[in-house]
């Protein structure tokens, strides 16, 4: 097999495998730490809650989180055979399927991988996991522009993408790098637009206040400066993260203000991707 079949070959199989995932979405960032992975979760769970058939891959190489997230740190990935080919169960909890990269790799260790190694490996976990037939198949992408992300906006077909970022991120440079990179002409992937996390504070004794800690029209700014949507603004709250740390999502809770705003966000992706 030549370099051209074989290059075909591969993209035969990932086609193959994501046939039945009608959308699939990617959520993005500049940097880390702005709360990509806890958005990707509550959209994910917004999504089912609202009915539709959700998967969440955790394409965040150098730090996957949605085990703990979802504290299934300890679970025994399972293999299926078909047709001599052996594939992947995807985890099922809160009714999502879950696959993760932090499944099979040590975390440490996926720290020192570089470039080709490290896209090889995922497209792989993503394209022999058994997603089945699903509405929406939320990807949470590694943080920034690089390989691994170059490599599976060009190998996959992403409906839509969103970026996040917080208030405090005062850099425009690496939310425009990484919009620009999906807009690329090569790429062209649409942009849905821009999740201002940790955007206020609402303490629970004034639910109808709202304290913009770090400044209020960041988001609204930033978006406008990008030419994207301000899709949603999060609030910042000790239950995102204490619920982050046990490993049970805000959105489970269905009266939370924090859970309110992540079924928003879900409304207004779901609105633009099924127009
Ligand atoms: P990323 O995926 O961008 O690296 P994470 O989703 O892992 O970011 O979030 C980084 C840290 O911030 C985690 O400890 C998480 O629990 C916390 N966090 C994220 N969003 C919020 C929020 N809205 N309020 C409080 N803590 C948050």
């Amino acid at each position: 097999m030549n370099m051209f079949e074989e290059k075909k070959q591969k993209q035969d199989m990932i086609d193959k495998a994501m046939s039945g995932i009608k959308h699939l979405v990617a959520v993005g960032s500049g940097k880390g730490g702005v709360g990509k992975s806890t958005v990707a979760v509550n959209l994910a769970i917004s999504l089912a809650k609202k009915g539709f058939k959700v998967g969440l891959a955790d394409a965040d190489i150098h730090g996957p989180s949605i085990p703990t997230l979802f504290n299934i740190e300890n679970e025994e990935v399972m293999g299926k055979e078909i047709d001599g080919k052996m594939f992947i169960v995807p985890f099922e909890k809160y009714g999502i399927k879950l696959m993760s990269v932090g499944f099979f790799v040590d975390p440490s260790k996926a720290l020192m991988w570089r470039g080709p190694m490290a896209s090889n490996t995922l497209i792989q976990i993503l394209s022999e996991t058994l997603w089945g037939e699903l509405d929406f198949l939320i990807m949470d992408m590694p943080p920034g522009t690089g390989d691994v992300q170059l490599t599976l906006a060009s190998q996959f077909k992403v409906s839509g993408s969103v970026f996040v970022c917080t208030p405090q991120q005062l850099a425009v440079a690496d939310v425009r790098r990484a919009v620009n990179m999906f807009t690329d002409k090569g790429i062209n992937i649409p942009v849905l637009g821009l999740i201002e996390n940790m955007a206020y504070f609402t303490p629970k004794e004034l639910l109808d206040k709202k304290y913009y800690i770090f400044g209020k029209d960041g988001g609204k700014g930033l978006a406008e400066e990008l030419g994207i949507e301000l899709l949603a603004q999060i609030p910042i709250s000790e239950d995102i993260s204490q619920t982050n740390d046990s490993g049970n999502p805000i959105s489970m809770d269905f009266s939370s203000l924090e859970a309110e705003a992540f079924m928003e966000l879900a409304d207004r992706i779901n609105n633009k991707l099924n127009k």
